[in-house]
C-alpha cells in the first residue's frame, strides 16, 4: 500500500508528487502521459521562473524532480477510485489494482476542439485553446476566436487590448452567449468583427496557420479568411465519471474543492483544472498540487492545524 496515489501527471499531479516525495510519503503516480496540457504548447511566457519555455521541457524537468524525490511514476488509465478499509483502491484500464491511504485527483481536463481536418496539424503552429496563453503572439496580426460565450467574446478583446490588427469572432448560433455587457463592449470595438450562423470547415496553411474556410448555415455558401491564428473557445470536457461515487462534483462535473484541495471524501484531495477552482493556468495548477500535497500530509500525520470542517 502507498501513502498517497496521485492521479494525473500534469502540472497538478507532478508537482503534488515532488511535494509528496520530499514529505517522504510513498508516492505513487498513475497517468495516462506525463506533462498533460503543457505538452500542447511550445511557448510558455507566464511560468514564474522562465521568460519562456517549452512545455514538453517543463514537464521533463518536473517529472525528474519527483523521481529524484522517490515518486514512482507509471502510465495507465484509471477507470474507478473506491474507498477500502484502510484507504482507497484505484482500478486501472490494464486491470492492475492500485491502493493507497490517501489519493490525489489531478486528471485535469481536455480542451474542446472542433474536428476539422488541418486542426490537428497545425495546433500550436496558429491553432490554439488558450487565449490567455497564446494571445501575446498575436500583436500586429490577425486571428479568429470561434466560439459564443464569455470565453471566447473576452477572448477577442483580449486579443484586440494586445495589439492584434484585426480579430474576427465566429460563432456557430444565431445569437452570442456570452453576457450583454461582454458583448456590447465587443460590438464596440472596430478591430472586431463578429459573425453567426458559420461553421468552420478546415484549417488551411503551409508551415503555418494562414486561412479558414467556413461554411453559412442557410445557405451552405463556403468563404476564406485570411489570417494568421485560429483560437478556438468552445469549452473543455472534464471526465470524472472514474470518481463520481467518490467525491461530490458541481454542475459542470468538477470536483468539489475548499482552500486547502480537501474533496468532499476525508483523505481524498484535488487539485488543478480537475476542480472546481476556477482559473484554468499551469501555475495556477502547480500550486494546487502543493496545496493538496500538503494537506494529503496533514491528514497522513494526523495533523488537524488550521483546517476548517468540510461544509
Ligand atoms: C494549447 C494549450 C496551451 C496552453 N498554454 C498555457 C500557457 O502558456 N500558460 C499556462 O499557464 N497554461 C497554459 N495552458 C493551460 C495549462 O496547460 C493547464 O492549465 C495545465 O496543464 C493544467 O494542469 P493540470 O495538471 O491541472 O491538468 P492537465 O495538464 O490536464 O493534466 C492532467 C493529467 O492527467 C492525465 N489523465 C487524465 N485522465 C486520466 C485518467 N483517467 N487516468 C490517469 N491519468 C489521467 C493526463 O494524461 C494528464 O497527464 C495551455 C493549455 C493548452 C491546451
Amino acid at each position: 500500500m502507498y501513502d498517497v496515489l496521485i492521479v494525473g501527471a500534469g502540472p497538478a499531479g507532478l508537482t503534488a508528487a515532488i511535494y509528496c516525495g520530499r514529505k517522504k510519503l510513498k508516492t505513487l503516480v498513475v497517468s495516462l502521459d506525463v506533462g498533460g496540457q503543457i505538452n500542447l504548447t511550445p511557448k510558455m511566457e507566464n511560468y514564474p521562473g522562465y521568460e519562456e519555455v517549452n512545455g514538453i521541457d517543463l514537464a521533463r524537468i518536473a517529472e525528474k524532480q519527483a523521481r529524484k524525490f522517490g515518486a514512482e511514476i507509471t502510465s495507465s488509465k484509471v477507470t474507478s477510485v473506491k474507498k477500502i478499509k484502510n484507504g482507497f483502491e484505484a482500478l486501472t484500464s490494464t486491470g492492475q489494482k492500485l491502493q493507497a491511504k490517501a489519493v490525489i485527483l489531478a486528471f485535469g481536463r481536455l480542451p474542446q476542439t472542433l474536428n476539422i481536418p488541418g486542426e490537428e496539424k497545425y495546433l500550436g503552429k496558429g491553432v490554439h485553446t488558450c487565449v490567455t496563453c497564446d494571445a501575446p503572439m498575436y500583436n500586429k496580426r490577425t486571428a479568429a476566436v470561434i466560439g459564443g460565450g464569455n470565453a471566447a467574446v473576452d477572448g477577442a478583446l483580449e486579443l484586440v487590448r494586445i495589439g492584434a490588427n484585426k480579430v474576427y469572432l465566429i460563432h456557430r448560433r444565431e445569437e452570442f452567449r456570452a453576457d450583454a455587457a461582454t458583448l456590447a463592449k465587443a460590438r464596440k470595438e472596430k478591430k472586431i468583427e463578429m459573425f453567426t450562423n458559420l461553421l468552420p470547415v478546415e484549417v488551411k496553411g503551409t508551415r503555418f496557420v494562414e486561412s479558414l474556410l467556413l461554411e453559412n448555415k442557410t445557405s451552405e455558401e463556403r468563404f476564406e479568411l485570411k489570417l494568421n491564428g485560429i483560437f478556438i473557445e468552445i469549452g473543455s470536457i472534464v471526465d470524472t465519471s472514474c470518481v463520481r461515487d467518490l467525491v461530490k462534483l458541481n454542475e459542470k462535473k468538477e470536483i468539489i474543492i475548499d482552500s486547502l484541495c480537501r474533496t468532499s471524501q476525508e483523505g481524498v484531495f484535488a487539485a488543478g483544472e480537475v476542480s472546481s477552482m476556477p482559473y484554468k493556468q499551469a501555475v495556477i495548477s502547480a500550486g494546487e498540487g502543493a496545496k493538496a500535497a500538503l494537506s494529503a500530509y496533514q491528514y497522513l500525520t494526523g495533523g488537524k492545524g488550521v483546517m476548517l470542517d468540510w461544509k
